[in-house]
């Protein structure tokens, strides 16, 4: 670590809906920042305001401390670390890698493992709560990973979630496990609202009783955002796309394959997309299975 044990030198790769805010709270508390993006342009915003940027994740993780990943998926996540001019090629021995991403225990895992052959440690700490936390600073955090290489994240996970919310859930994967669980119940809560907006729409109920006994029932408290999207209609800007939460159903299932219910709500994930609808925020989803092929 560095000298000063307050001001880690980090690198961010992926700045994306996520990372973008997540990466200013890095900076915003003081820590020398690095930064990369695939498309280079999303990385303007922080150079602006003081981060340096690198031409490649090999370029960005040499000479870091932490470096933390923020990616669409496990591929990326594979792609980033070990691909031509990867984080593992650019890392001195020692250095912390932080995934963010959500990407499955058994993807975390193997990540694990490649980087502990190349003297690399690795953290999984995906995050719950979108956009908005992510800018507030309140996610909640869901780490996996030995005591020392978790503590040593902390103070940036703490940047990200509200130390109440930073959980060590137990060894690498378990953050990465409990984050699919965590999802199941949102992809699962979704689809059940579509089910029930599209059985009342077919026995032709009257919008503002069906609106009122879906928001006041139990799948409202599952998804309090639902008497917002009834009264207003789904949100013009995605913040959590239906494809990401298709993928993490589909993740769930590589984890255990009998689920029927996630299956389902995957199946309907998946239709969405073809239907030209993949990255439409997940709050519009119920909308959509009212409506499609009516
Ligand atoms: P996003 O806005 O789509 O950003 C995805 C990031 O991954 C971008 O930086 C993208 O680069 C990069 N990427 C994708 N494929 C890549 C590849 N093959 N190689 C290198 N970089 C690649 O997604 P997001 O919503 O920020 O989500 C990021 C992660 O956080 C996902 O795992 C998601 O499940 C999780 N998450 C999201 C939310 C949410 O509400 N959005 C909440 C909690 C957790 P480009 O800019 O070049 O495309």
């Amino acid at each position: 670590m560095s000298d000063d044990h307050r001001r880690l030198r980090v690198a961010f790769l992926g700045l994306g809906r996520m990372g973008t805010p997540m990466a200013r709270h890095v900076l915003t508390a003081g820590h020398d920042l690095t930064v990369w993006n695939r498309s280079p342009g999303k990385a303007e915003p922080l150079a602006a305001a003081g981060a340096s940027v690198a031409g490649t994740p090999a370029e960005a993780a040499a000479d870091r401390d932490v470096v933390v990943l923020m990616l669409a998926a496990p591929d990326a996540v594979e792609r980033v670390l070990f691909g031509p001019d990867g984080v593992a090629s650019g890392a001195a021995p020692g250095t912390l890698v932080v995934d963010g991403s959500t990407i499955g225990p058994d993807a975390s895992r193997r990540m694990a493992e490649r980087l502990r052959g190349q003297h690399l440690r690795y953290v999984d700490a995906p995050v719950y709560g979108s956009v908005g936390p992510a800018t507030e600073g309140t996610l909640g955090v869901l780490a996996g990973g030995a005591d020392d290489d978790v503590a040593a994240a902390r103070p940036l996970l703490e940047l990200w979630g509200d130390p109440k919310q930073v959980r060590h859930v137990g060894p690498t994967g378990a953050g990465s496990a409990a984050k699919l669980v965590r999802n199941l119940t949102l992809g699962l809560a979704l689809a059940g609202i579509g089910d029930a907006l599209r059985l009342a729409a077919t026995l032709e109920l009257p919008g503002d009783v069906v609106d009122e006994l879906i928001a006041a029932g139990p799948l409202g408290a599952a998804f309090p955002g639902v008497r917002q999207i009834l009264a207003a209609g789904p949100p013009e800007t995605a913040n959590f796309t239906v494809d990401m939460l298709t993928k993490d159903l589909r993740l769930c299932l590589a984890a255990e394959p009998r689920l029927p219910l996630v299956d389902a709500a995957r199946a309907v994930g998946e239709a969405a997309h073809a239907d030209g609808h993949g990255q439409d925020d997940t709050r519009a989803l119920p909308l959509w299975m009212r409506d499609a092929q009516r």
